[in-house]
């Protein structure tokens, strides 16, 4: 895939960018280790002034930001700007609560006693070179996720970033080099995704974070596991979003559509099979197929726009395939199932809902990184709960239900990294983030996620 901004409005290329070669690698690869060296020496509060100082400069830079991320990926602008909202936020916060997070463990007095010591800590020391292998659909917040926290750990970061993202990966390097980061703390590589391996491969590289498809979570997690390095990965999801009769019912249909098209329906969290009673099933499907087709979709520069195009030709042939798949397997196409016949240019899908779901069907055990909903009608509690397993996946889970007895039951039966009662899932940095299966592993955000990239050192004192 060559390194292009490519405008998904119109399918016209805007930029390209040469990608690197193998000596300028070399180069950022030394850099980042020779930072590393020093920045891990630099004591927590200073650290923290840096992310700070990041943090407002690109508060400063808000509309510039959003604007580049939309031209790149495509996303309503309105939607960018949150996107760089939250990332200041979860920057302010990793500046403000990692010396607390990152203290040193006191083991319980009794079991230092029992170990023969006078004192045993556990100090969480910083691991090296953390490469990120970043995917396009947060093009921030990604990176920004990942990012933080390791440079509060003490850690250095590049960044391989998806090949449709190459400005917005420039503007991170640039971000952090305004912000007084020491030389080769952030840097980006423009390389494509046949140089990861390689990179991996190179001893001064520490640990690997992936966010992305599972093939692209497979080949990196393959080459981190010959190289017995640490690999965190978030992959895909198919979340299921349950409601169920005691649910309240316009809110959970105002929070399914906003949630299934958050972001032109690509995100790894967003609700995208919908597991409905058959007690408020008629009254949820009509619902929710009004609010799809009452969303606007058109060019993601206008502010009243809900959904722009799709970030890539590829993507959109993708989604087309699986919907169509689906439509020949049999299932009923409640809206949408098309382009907009208003965007003939630009890679746009119509919101589209599909029921009478068959296992057979790729919406059914695929990810649909698209507008489009799946709805599943059951007749119990034990029967949404094994729908809403009824996946390859993990990543996080959304119910709706007022019965705290259905609730203790979905905390301990949903398969996912999280369950959301009453709500739709949104990443926060105080809450750890990831998932099992084939959503991957490892956490990200909070303490666990802060951790993840830091050597966990036992001191023990005779
Ligand atoms: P990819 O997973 O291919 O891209 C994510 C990142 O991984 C990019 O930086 C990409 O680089 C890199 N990458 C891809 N393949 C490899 C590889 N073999 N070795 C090393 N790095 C690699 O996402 P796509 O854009 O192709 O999207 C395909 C599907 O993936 C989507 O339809 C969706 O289902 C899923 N996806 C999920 C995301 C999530 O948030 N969970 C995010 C994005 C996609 P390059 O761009 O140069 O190929």
């Amino acid at each position: 895939m060559a390194i292009a901004t490519i405008d998904p409005r119109s399918g016209e290329t805007l930029a390209t960018f040469p990608p690197y070669d193998d000596q300028r690698v070399q180069s950022c690869l030394a850099k980042a280790a020779e930072a590393f060296d020093s920045y891990r020496t630099i004591p927590l509060d200073h650290r923290s002034r840096l992310l700070r100082g990041a943090a407002d400069l690109l508060a400063a830079d808000r509309e510039a930001v959003a604007r580049t991320m939309t031209t790149e990926m495509g996303k309503p602008v309105g939607q960018a700007r949150a996107e760089v909202d939250k990332c200041v936020k979860a920057m302010h916060w990793f500046a403000d609560r990692s010396p607390d997070l990152l203290a040193d463990d006191m083991p319980q007095a009794e079991d230092v006693a029992d170990s023969g010591a006078h004192g045993v800590r556990v100090r969480f020391r910083p691991l090296g070179v953390v490469l990120a292998v970043m995917p396009w659909n947060f093009p921030l917040w990604q990176v920004i996720r990942c990012a933080a926290p390791a440079l509060m750990a003490g850690d250095t970061v590049l960044l391989k970033h998806a090949s449709n993202v190459p400005q917005t990966a420039q503007l991170l390097q640039d971000l952090f080099t305004r912000a007084d980061y020491p030389d080769g703390c952030f840097q980006s590589l423009l390389v494509s995704a046949d140089q990861v391996a390689g990179v991996i491969r190179d001893d001064r590289v520490a640990a690997v974070s992936l966010t992305g498809s599972e093939s692209a979570g497979r080949a990196v997690a393959a080459v981190a596991g010959e190289q017995l390095k640490k690999c965190v990965l978030e992959l895909g999801g198919s979340d299921p979003f349950l409601v169920l009769p005691s649910a309240d019912l316009a809110a959970a249909v105002e929070t399914a559509v906003r949630a299934r098209v958050q972001n032109n329906g690509q995100s790894c969290i967003a609700a995208k099979r919908f597991i409905v009673h058959i007690d408020v099933f008629e009254e949820f499907e009509s619902a929710f197929v009004a609010g799809m087709r009452r969303l606007d979709v058109g060019d993601p520069f206008l502010e009243r726009t809900d959904i722009g195009p799709l970030a890539t030709e590829q993507g959109r042939t993708e989604v087309e395939a699986q919907v169509d798949d689906a439509r020949d397997k049999g299932a009923h196409v409640l809206c949408g199932g098309r382009r907009p016949p208003e965007q003939p240019n630009g890679w746009y899908y119509e919101p589209t809902v599909l029921t009478e779901i068959d296992p057979a069907m790729r919406v059914h055990h695929e990810e649909v990184f698209g507008p489009v909903a799946t709805l599943y009608r059951v007749a119990d509690l034990a029967q949404a709960v094994t729908a809403a397993n009824d996946t390859p996946y993990g990543l996080s889970s959304n119910a709706w239900t007022r019965d705290p007895t259905e609730q203790g039951v979905l905390a301990r039966e949903l398969q996912a990294g999280a369950v959301y009662f009453n709500g739709t899932t949104v990443s926060h940095p105080a809450f750890p983030f990831g998932g099992i299966r084939r959503s991957g592993y490892g956490r990200e955000l909070d303490g666990l996620g802060l951790r993840e990239f830091t050597n966990p050192t036992t001191l023990w004192y005779g």
